[in-house]
């Protein structure tokens, strides 16, 4: 076997099914990147308590995880695919790091400020420690590259900030600073033409929808705002769906829309309706395959516990390390 380039680690909470961001923004890499380094992929359920107001859909919402991760090409022969939950070490490494932490370093981050603006009324001491806890998950796992969409540039730097403090105060260099690698596309904007996609914006299309609810999802999309009707001309500079039909449609596709647009050539229902039909045809083989491996869920759940053993194998031999560069009596 040839020599792999480093450990890669990433997450996402399972929040339910994935949608074009996190496929184009990350997954895309998750499975990309598997052939050259040794990675390590989780679903971070811990993380998702931080915002849940209730879990009784996490269960089930691993499972739809698993099913989009390992449906888009991640593949358990691999890398190693597990379940934040199932191996605890993470926790013990969030409090060390949490004591070389300024507790003001936390609560400045924009992201930290979008989950107050969004959940007001659940400002819980775990959502500001939520860059700690993923400090901690990229760390034990000693990753040197991190897949991730832009959102996640603060919370990286966050990491290789907690990487100094902890190796400086503990004089050891047993934690590895991570680098970011975001994909082509490291933030897509949803079907309100605006935000970035995102579920908790009710602004996402799954991938692994219907054609028909693809098709309905695209059809809504906001478009141009200057092209009030049929006959404006339009912009497709300032268009998502114009956007996406560079990501899915072919050059000759792109280069008709960009002119036809233009000039009034084409309407927008037309154009979103040919959008809709090159997205459904790039993920029948991805919804295709999903829903074999979703026909033996007892197969996937197999999946992330033998994941769970071969991540637990890499946790404890750095929270050894870790342990005695505190220095923790034996
Ligand atoms: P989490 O909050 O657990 O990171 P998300 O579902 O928000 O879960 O994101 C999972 C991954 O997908 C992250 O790497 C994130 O940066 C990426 N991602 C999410 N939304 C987008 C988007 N609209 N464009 C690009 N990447 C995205």
């Amino acid at each position: 076997m040839t020599a792999k380039k480093g450990r890669v680690f990433s997450g996402a909470r399972p929040t339910g099914k994935q949608h074009l961001g996190n496929y184009l923004g990350a997954i895309k890499n998750y499975v990309q990147l598997q052939d050259e380094y040794d990675c390590v992929y989780s679903i971070v359920d811990i993380h998702a308590l931080t915002t849940l107001e209730t879990t009784v859909n996490l269960k089930e919402n691993t499972l739809e995880m698993a099913l989009d991760w390992l449906a888009a090409g991640m593949d358990p022969q691999k890398s190693v695919i597990f379940i934040q939950s199932h191996v605890p070490e993470v926790t013990e490494l969030h409090i060390y790091l949490s004591m070389v932490t300024p507790e003001g370093k936390l609560t400045d981050l924009p992201t930290f400020k979008d989950k107050v603006r969004e959940n007001p009324n659940n400002i819980n001491y775990g959502l500001v420690g939520y860059p700690v806890l993923m400090a901690a998950d990229i760390l034990l796992y000693k990753a040197d590259t991190v897949p991730v969409g832009i959102d996640q540039a603060p919370h990286i730097e966050f990491a290789r900030e907690c990487v100094r403090s902890f190796n400086y105060r503990y004089n050891t260099k047993v934690l590895i600073e991570p680098q970011m690698k975001v994909t082509q596309y490291p933030k897509i904007i949803g079907i309100d033409g605006v935000n970035k996609m995102s579920k908790s914006l009710n602004n996402e299309i799954e991938i692994s929808a219907t054609p028909e609810l693809t098709q309905k999802r695209v059809v809504s999309m906001v478009t141009d705002p200057n092209r009030q009707r049929r006959t404006d001309p339009g912009n497709p500079d300032v268009c998502n769906v114009y956007s996406l039909h560079k990501i899915f449609s072919t050059s000759d596709q792109v280069n008709m829309v960009n002119t036809e647009c233009r000039r009034a050539g084409i309407g927008c229902v037309d154009c979103k309706k040919m959008l809709a039909e090159n997205i459904n045809q790039n993920l029948a083989g991805l919804r295709e395959k999903r829903s074999q491996l979703a026909a033996h869920p007892n197969d996937v759940w197999d999946i992330l516990h033998d994941g769970d053993k071969r991540a637990r194998v890499i946790a404890e031999a750095t929270m050894q390390e870790v342990r005695k560069a505190i220095g923790f009596a034996e």
